[in-house]
């Protein structure tokens, strides 16, 4: 697996809590918080050296760094697919894989191909999930989880009749 795998600087940076819902949110490089932050962002809130990842769904904090420099959604350029259930946000920002087009694929053949596919860009060296993924990491593991969480829920609503019948 290429860097993009690996953990970033989470070994030297502090622990700090996100300032909304104070759970302590995985380091990221400042270079992703750069490249997904959008132009009205200021330089000064990209300037720190430690920043930290919120995953936490229904949290607005997307990236910190202490308790005063904060992103939100609206300050990155791409939904964050952990605080946005939508079809049609990337999984894999490299590849552009979304939850519609991993739902529809298992529809219509009954299985996923995208973690097989991005696993070959990755090793081919491709992928770029330090600028591209708003976590800075591989989206690897989400993706199975999902194409695994797809495959369960097509199995199950495929020969079910819908709820309102009584
Ligand atoms: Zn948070």
């Amino acid at each position: 697996m290429s860097d993009c795998c690996a953990p970033k600087n989470e070994a030297t940076a502090p622990p700090v809590s996100c300032p909304s819902c104070h759970s302590v949110g995985q380091a990221v490089a400042r270079e992703t918080v750069g490249a997904m932050a959008t132009l009205s962002v200021p330089a000064t809130s990209l300037c720190h050296e430690h920043y930290r990842y919120c995953s936490t769904p229904g949290c607005a904090v997307v990236y910190y760094s202490g308790d005063t420099v904060v992103l939100q959604q609206s300050d990155v350029r791409v939904p964050v697919n952990a605080k946005d259930a939508g079809p049609d946000v990337p999984l894999c920002y490299c590849f552009g894989h979304t939850r519609r087009t991993i739902a529809e694929e298992i529809a219509a053949t009954g299985q996923s191909t995208a973690f097989a596919a991005i696993t070959r860009e990755v090793k081919a060296g491709h992928c770029a999930c330090e600028v591209k993924n708003a976590s800075g990491r591989c989206c690897l593991g989400e993706v199975r989880a999902y194409e695994k969480r797809a495959a369960q829920s097509h199995a199950i609503d495929a020969p079910a009749p819908t709820a309102s019948a009584r």
